[in-house]
């Protein structure tokens, strides 16, 4: 790496270390030339694909975004920020999974609704209702109907309870 200071090509790692959780490596370098300091931070670039938007222009993935929508449909509920992280890692290991090197913005909302239906359905309702553009208020009061039908996460965990003490008996 050549040195910020005197522009030398030469520059030599003194030191390096792990650094933030371990996912990067912090180097200290030396210039030969005018034996200027300076560090270095590296980290392994996660190979995502790029977004196809609507309108067809194709747009770097952008994690930032994808919180800020996840953060609104949460307002208010009762979803930890550690819950939050976990559904942003999730999706980013989705994308990774389809091995494409592009996909529509569309999936990624997909991905974020099936995230969503798990972890709140309040979440989920209001996400999709600006998500999928409900064109009609019918087509809205179906979605509502079809998630009352399906148990929620504590529905489902307390019949797992129920089912579980009487087959104990
Ligand atoms: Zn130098």
């Amino acid at each position: 790496m050549r040195c910020p200071f005197c522009g030398a090509e030469d520059t030599k790692v003194v030191d390096s270390r792990l650094y933030g959780d371990g996912d990067q490596v912090r180097r200290r370098r030396r210039c030969i030339v005018c034996a200027e300091r300076f560090t270095t931070y590296e980290k392994p670039e996660l190979e995502l694909p790029r977004v196809i938007k609507r309108d067809g222009s194709r747009v770097p993935f952008d994690g930032r975004k994808l919180r800020s929508g996840l953060m609104r449909a949460v307002e208010k509920r009762p979803v930890s920020a550690d819950q939050i992280e976990a559904v942003i890692a999730r999706i980013g290991r989705r994308l990774q999974a389809t091995g494409a090197s592009e996909v529509h913005s569309r999936e990624i909302g997909e991905f974020l609704m099936d995230e969503l239906r798990g972890l709140d359905q309040v979440a989920y309702v209001r996400f999709a209702s600006v998500y999928r553009k409900f064109e009609d208020v019918e087509a809205f009061r179906e979605e509502i109907e079809r998630l009352e039908r399906q148990p929620s996460p504590e529905v489902k965990r307390a019949q797992l309870d129920l089912l579980s003490v009487l087959e104990s008996k």
